[in-house]
């Protein structure tokens, strides 16, 4: 039987529409219950007899995958094989930079740079407080830009970041993520198909997560799962990897084991005593440990 290597494009519970190497896009079901592929998956995938459906038989090994904790504690993937993060902020909802630093920690913990987009400047009403924030990012690292998906500003900077890249656009509901990818697609953007309801045990199949190719190169995935995200963290140790400049500095604590709370001749606490390094990340930081021991105690 014919195999094929090919790419998840979109999820739908249990169905995914999968790109075929030779560029087809098509429905697949997926062999057995265990395998759980999602978005950005490389896959390998068998047409069927008489059937629209082909079937996803094999996952190949991800390079990455970026995680949440469920309900129940468990680890959710909710995409795989990423190379760039975008985290999307806005100056309405309330932009909420402790949420911004938990991507960002789940991006440096995967191994994948980041972009901190800061949405509906047309709105924003507390300007200084927002550049010393965004200056920060900057100074430790990461991209960023300012723009309005409504009047157009900055989205060529934005196409421009993603260009290449297999993102993940990430940020509350609300800051404007359907905008941005919409103002980035102009007018070529389609809803991946339906999947065809003859083989879908008769319920209503929703889009769960999808992966948009952009017209200057580079595909960004479109997921609603990454509302009130928190980084799975196997320990607070890990917590620090997920702050650059917490990790840098780290290098000169005393104790190798540092974890920067109350520990004597810690550098990074020195840090935000002498302003390198900035005292809202530090909070950022001691928040996720404190999250962190919460999952870890069953209590999140
Ligand atoms: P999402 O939940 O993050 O996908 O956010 P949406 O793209 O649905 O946008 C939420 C609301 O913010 C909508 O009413 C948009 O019209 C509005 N919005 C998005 N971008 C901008 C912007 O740059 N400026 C302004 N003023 N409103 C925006
Ligand atoms: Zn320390």
């Amino acid at each position: 039987m014919a195999e094929n290597a090919a790419t998840v494009i979109a999820t739908y519970s249990r169905r995914m529409r999968v790109r075929l190497a030779d560029g087809r896009d098509v429905d697949a079901r997926i062999k057995g219950k265990r395998l759980r592929p999602v978005c950005g998956d490389s896959v390998t995938a068998e047409p069927l007899d008489n059937e629209q459906d082909w079937l996803i038989t094999a996952i190949a090994d991800r390079h990455n995958e970026l995680t949440r904790p469920n309900m129940r504690g468990q680890v959710e993937v909710l995409a795989a094989n990423l190379d760039y993060l975008v985290a999307v902020a806005a100056a309405e909802p309330r932009v909420d930079w402790f949420i911004i630093d938990r991507y960002l920690c789940a991006a440096e913990l995967m191994g994948v740079d980041a972009a901190v987009v800061y949405n509906k400047v047309d709105l924003d009403s507390d300007r200084e407080s927002t550049a010393a924030e965004l200056a920060n990012y900057e100074a430790i690292g990461y991209d960023v830009v300012s723009c309005s998906a409504i009047d157009g500003t900055g989205l060529d900077t934005v196409q421009r970041l993603l260009a290449g890249h297999r993102a993940i656009i990430v940020g509350q509901s609300g800051v404007g993520k359907s905008s941005i990818i919409n103002g980035l697609l102009g007018s070529t953007r389609q809803r991946t198909a339906e999947i065809s309801e003859k083989t879908g045990e008769g319920r209503h199949t929703t889009v769960n997560s999808e992966m948009l190719p952009l017209p200057a190169g580079g595909s960004v995935i479109d997921s609603p799962g990454v509302r009130d995200y928190a980084p799975a963290l196997e320990s607070v140790v890990v917590a620090a990897d997920g702050f650059r400049e917490i990790r840098q500095a780290a290098q000169h604590c005393r104790f190798a084991n540092c974890r920067h709370l109350r520990e004597p001749g810690c550098a990074v606490k020195d840090g935000v005593e002498n302003e390198r390094i900035s005292a809202r990340r530090y909070e950022s930081y001691k928040r996720i440990v404190n999250l962190t021991n919460q999952l870890s105690d069953g209590r999140y």
